[in-house]
């Protein structure tokens, strides 16, 4: 009997929604698990990095990978994972571009911490602790001082594609069931399109495959812009057309539609289209050109409308994009001091 596939599966910087992705296969998950040997999950599955360690090199078909790469841990574990597999997968919109933690890279470092951990006015830390490199803490009850130690935080969260060589990537946030499903199927039935390409979703427009794309009309003008939570929209109407940031005309297809059929816009989960070289600009230039202003003032009404328009245009994207953000920039102190405790 020929030996199965091995499978690995690793989380960065993860929301837990790409894991959930997996669970949500539901009774397909019974078929994975027969064609495939799960070789480490740590979110699932009590592996540890030694049983990795151990595999001969090259030894594992193929490896998914979500999350940004934002420790130093994430960066060792996706190093070590690249050389024990044949084939390396981005899972979901972190892994592919950055995905929604990757907003931070707006900030630098010590901005991003001392906004978690000192101002956001839901904190209570009144002696400031935050995670650095070392921590030292006094044992009272045994007179004992101990070392912990964390995985420093890099100074910007990028992509898996900027620390690995990436052979697939899996958009969506999280993917859905159904693409993860195609994707499963081409790897398993060994259909796989040229390294670099995106696995079980389209390569047209979200727009394509809408059901309301009938009643978009052929050339839009938009004199407003409407957010979701200002208006309820008409049934069976392209969204756009009533006004409301559609991101469908510039986003990649293949997730079913799920957000337009509950009446809320797409936000771009699934990237770009093949060829898009910055997914933020193709946006931001699609947008120009359906707002219909007569002069400054008209424009800067429709312009205000979104409160923060990087957020919209590269929710998913920025640290993948040509603007970048400036993370990166400064080396932080508060992680690299040395804090005492007790
Ligand atoms: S891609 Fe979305 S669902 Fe997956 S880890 Fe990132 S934020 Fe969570
Ligand atoms: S703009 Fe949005 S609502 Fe309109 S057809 Fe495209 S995806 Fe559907």
């Amino acid at each position: 009997m020929s030996e199965k596939p091995k499978v690995g599966w690793y989380w960065c910087a993860s929301c837990g929604g790409c894991e959930e992705s997996f669970v949500d296969l539901a009774e397909r998950l019974l078929t994975v698990f027969d064609a495939v040997d799960i070789v480490f999950c740590p979110v699932a599955m009590d592996f540890k990095k030694e049983d990795v360690e151990k595999l001969p090199d090259g030894s594992i078909t193929v490896t998914f990978i979500n999350g940004g790469i934002r420790l130093e841990e994430h960066v060792e574990m996706v190093k070590l994972l690249r050389r024990k597999s044949k084939i390396v997968i981005a899972y979901g919109a972190c892994s592919a571009w950055g995905g929604i933690p990757g907003l931070a890279n707006l900030y630098d470092l010590d901005e991003v911490l001392s906004r978690k951990y000192f101002e956001v006015p839901s904190i209570d830390n009144p002696d400031k602790v935050v995670p650095c490199k070392i921590t030292k803490v006094k044992l009272k009850e045994v007179d004992e001082e101990i070392e912990l130690e964390l995985p420093k935080a890099l100074p910007a969260l990028l992509p898996l594609d900027k620390v690995i060589e990436v052979d697939y990537y899996i958009p969506g946030c999280p993917p859905t069931p159904d693409v993860f499903w195609n994707a499963l199927e081409a790897l398993l039935k060994g259909e796989l399109p040229p390294k670099g390409s995106v696995l079980g979703a389209l390569n047209k427009s979200l727009c394509d495959e809408c059901p309301l794309n009938e009643t978009k009309p052929d050339k839009i003008l938009l004199k407003d812009l409407k957010r979701p939570h200002e208006v309820i929209p008409e049934e069976g109407k392209c969204l756009l057309a009533q006004g409301l940031l559609c991101l469908g005309p510039v986003t990649r297809g293949g997730c079913g539609a799920l957000c337009i059929k509950a009446n809320m816009p797409c936000t771009g989960c699934f990237g770009p289209l093949d060829n898009i070289i910055d997914y933020g600009g193709k946006a931001l230039s699609y947008i120009a050109s359906i707002i219909d202003f007569e002069d400054e003032p008209d424009l800067n009404k429709v312009y205000d409308k979104i409160p923060d328009w990087v957020g919209i245009l590269y929710r998913y994207y920025l640290p993948a994009s040509k603007i970048g953000g400036k993370a990166g920039l400064k080396k932080s102190k508060i992680q690299d001091r040395v804090v005492e405790y007790g």
